[in-house]
């Protein structure tokens, strides 16, 4: 008799396919969509970056093995951006670690800091990795939903609180979050730092969208009362400084902290992108009129594309963040996002991403779809002439 054969996917990984933005990029491209699905600028950032990583290539800085933490000169200007920009001081060889994008700093902390069984509160929908992540640590994921409400999608802290067992390990959290555009508040996040207190769970924030405020500001949790020595800062170059594909993140901690990711990171990749990395040391020290004009501009193009997507029949939510608007498709009769998604491209030749995939209450997701507008003007104006005909 022939055994059942195994599946070949070990068990932790089973029902994670491939990713939604794979997916939904190679659909455009067979399609010859405009893609507002996948979050990559169709420009590239700042020339003197671009050139700051030629310089390295040329002048053999990072051609071969980085530092493991990261090379000192990038280490430096990530410890000298957070006391610039939020007056945290951390030290650039103990506190800082460089990884191959924030992904690489979510996975590796959740392997340092998660037991088989440990709980980790995740705010839903959540950026698609987190959930691997947490299963490839033998965590168990519990959701948090954030909820529509006055046109924002508001995190309900009597939830939270009430997703707070013995067993939670931590929180993972992420500020301005992908995919709702919300930016939580300084009251949002006083309550989750004394709650993290509270119950002495350590805190992993994502906020590789620092820079992608449009309202409000962005604040790190690590600066509130009692968090720093128990938060794991994530950040990134890619959104903010548009070169994606250059996968420099970061994290920020205290030294303990660093150790622990430090230890899963060097089995993950070891060290990445070694002469982008003085190019991303040069890039965090651009004047802040960078910083300013960058964010200006993405302003503009959310407002574009939020009032296109409104006259076109969507209900929009206004995102004070990120690169990304969220929708309802029910004002256009529609119910169901991954249909919706997945028929866009023949009906009207756009790419978006179905947010239900981001969730595990599937139902408080199915209605709901996001656009990118991290694109060039005259795209925008393109894919919203498209969308229009979904009226007609
Ligand atoms: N977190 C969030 C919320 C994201 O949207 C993304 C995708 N850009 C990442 C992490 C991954 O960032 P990176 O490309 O630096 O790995
Ligand atoms: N962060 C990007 C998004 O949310 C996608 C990154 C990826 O493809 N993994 O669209």
């Amino acid at each position: 008799m022939t055994p059942s054969p195994r599946p070949l996917l070990n068990r932790r990984l089973a029902g994670f396919g491939t990713t939604i933005f794979a997916e939904m990029s190679a659909l455009a491209t067979a399609t010859g969509s405009v893609n507002l699905g996948q979050g990559f600028p169709d420009t590239d950032g700042p020339e003197e970056v671009r050139e700051a990583a030629v310089r390295a290539l040329r002048d053999g800085r990072g051609n071969q093995y980085p530092p493991g933490p990261g090379v000192p000169e990038l280490r430096t200007a990530i410890a000298e951006h957070q006391r610039r920009r939020y007056a945290l001081g951390y030290d650039p060889d103990t506190e800082v670690l460089v990884t191959a994008g924030a992904t690489e700093a979510i996975a590796a902390a959740l392997l340092a800091l998660v037991e088989p069984g440990d709980e980790v509160i995740a705010l839903e929908p959540y950026y698609d990795s987190y959930a691997a992540c947490i299963a490839m640590a033998g965590g168990t994921r519990v959701p948090v939903t954030l909820r529509p409400s006055d046109g924002r999608f508001r995190l309900d802290l009597d939830e939270l609180r009430a997703a707070v067992t013995d067993r939670t390990r931590l929180l993972l959290l992420n500020t301005p979050h992908n995919p709702t555009g919300t930016v939580l508040t300084r009251e949002e996040l006083s309550a989750v730092a004394a709650l993290a207190v509270e119950r002495d769970l350590l805190v992993i924030t994502d906020e590789v969208y620092e820079h992608l405020v449009f309202e409000g500001e962005h604040l790190p949790l690590a600066g509130f009362p009692g968090m720093r020595e128990r938060t794991v800062t994530v950040s990134s170059a890619g959104k903010t400084f548009s070169f994606t594909g250059w996968k420099v993140g970061w994290v920020t901690s205290s030294p303990d902290l660093v150790n622990a990711v430090r230890t899963a990171k060097q089995f993950l990749t070891y060290v990445s992108s070694g002469p982008f990395q003085y190019a991303v040391a040069a890039a965090l020290r651009l004047p802040d009129e960078y910083f300013t004009g960058f964010t200006a501009d993405l302003r503009a193009k959310r407002d574009l594309l939020a009032s296109g997507l409104a006259e076109a029949g969507f209900e929009v939510f206004r995102p004070a963040g990120t690169y990304f608007v969220t929708t309802d498709i029910r004002p256009l009769g529609a119910t169901d996002g991954v249909a919706f998604c997945r028929e866009l491209p023949a009906r009207c030749g756009v790419v978006a991403i179905p947010n239900e995939v981001f969730y595990d209450a599937k139902e408080a997701g199915t209605s709901f779809v996001r656009f990118a507008f991290c694109k060039r003007t005259e795209v925008l104006h393109d894919a919203i002439s498209r969308l229009k005909r979904l009226r007609s």
